[in-house]
């Protein structure tokens, strides 16, 4: 079994508590992504991916539950040193490419003051040399070194932030929708870009999105969420060829196939949440289904899935 780089155990994180507003936007979501995996988190707008992943990298505090990072217990963090190998280690990856980027200074500064904040480079020098170098990992041409994101196209400007994670060769980064403010073609080649570096350098990713077409692609196994829970986690071949959870079916229904005929044939199906509003009582859980396939439900729904796999 690979190593357990992240295990996230009953997070939680309530917005507004006591107050009218208040929003329950992760309810008791456990898993772990193992060194070197893909792990995909889907779900439509508002189920919760945004606030895991915050609350990973620790832009977000937590209302409940622990994080373990390489064994560490992240929220009890305290000393300046560990804090900064932490934010070497882990790095995210944002949806919209331009708001990303301060469109007041050129891409060698971009990478250049992130190189410095972390002091990974000594000398004016070794700055230059290294952005240069990062150009050429995410595939933007140095003669625009000193262009500014304004004159980048939105794939270039993602290419760009991508060159910026990685200036601390992070071993773990977060995608949050970087792929939803761009084309599709260009999508592709983000997607292939993320790819070709963790083969090159090993990373791990949590991999965020609203639709499962990509996430597909890239995923090693897929957890789907939606009002704040894992409602279905499986391996990413497994979830996408039997989903059992009605919810995950909806949203394959939904998904934009890249099977033309398949395509053709495509039903949407409506995923209906009365189907699982639970009585007083009932203690839904995630259960494990069939190998690493897990569904939340009753002990009294286990059977009926497990027939669905057999
Ligand atoms: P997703 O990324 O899946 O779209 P989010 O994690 O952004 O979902 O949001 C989950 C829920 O939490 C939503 O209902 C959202 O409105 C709410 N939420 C997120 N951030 C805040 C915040 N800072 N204050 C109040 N509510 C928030
Ligand atoms: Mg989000």
């Amino acid at each position: 079994m690979a190593e357990e780089l992240l295990k996230i155990s009953h997070l939680c994180k309530t917005f507004n508590a006591k107050k009218k507003s208040e929003v329950k936007a992760v309810n008791d979501v456990s898993f772990s992504i193992y060194k070197g995996e893909t792990f995909g988190l889907v779900g439509e707008s508002g189920s919760g991916k945004s606030t895991t992943g915050r609350m990973i990298i620790k832009l977000e505090d937590l209302t409940g539950g622990d994080i373990l990072y390489k064994g560490q217990n992240i929220t009890k963090i305290k000393k300046k040193r560990d804090m900064m190998q932490f934010r070497r280690s882990m790095q995210m990856i944002f949806q919209d490419p331009f708001a990303s980027l301060n469109p007041r200074i050129p891409v060698n500064q971009i990478i250049g003051d992130a190189l410095k904040l972390h002091g990974i480079c000594k000398t004016k020098e070794d700055v230059h040399r290294r952005v240069l170098e990062l150009m050429d990992i995410v595939g933007i041409n140095r003669a625009y070194v000193n262009r500014y994101p304004t004159e980048f196209s939105g794939g270039q400007c993602q290419r760009i932030g991508i060159a910026r994670a990685l200036c601390v060769q992070p071993d773990f980064i977060i995608a949050d929708e970087c792929l939803a403010a761009l084309d599709v073609s260009i999508q592709a080649q983000i997607v292939n870009l993320l790819i070709r570096l963790q083969k090159e350098q090993g990373m791990t990713y949590l991999f965020i999105a609203h639709d499962l077409a990509m996430v597909k692609y890239i995923s090693d196994r897929i957890g789907v969420m939606k009002d704040g829970r894992i409602l279905e986690l499986a391996p990413a071949n497994e979830l996408y060829n039997h989903p059992l959870h009605p919810y995950t079916e909806s949203l394959l229904s939904a998904s934009p196939l890249t099977d033309l005929i398949a395509e053709r044939h495509r039903k949407r199906i409506d995923y209906d949440p009365a189907a699982h509003q639970y009585p007083e009582g009932a203690h839904p859980a995630l259960h494990e289904i069939g190998p690493g396939h897990f569904v939340y439900c009753t002990d009294e729904e286990v059977s009926g899935y497990a027939r669905r796999l057999a």
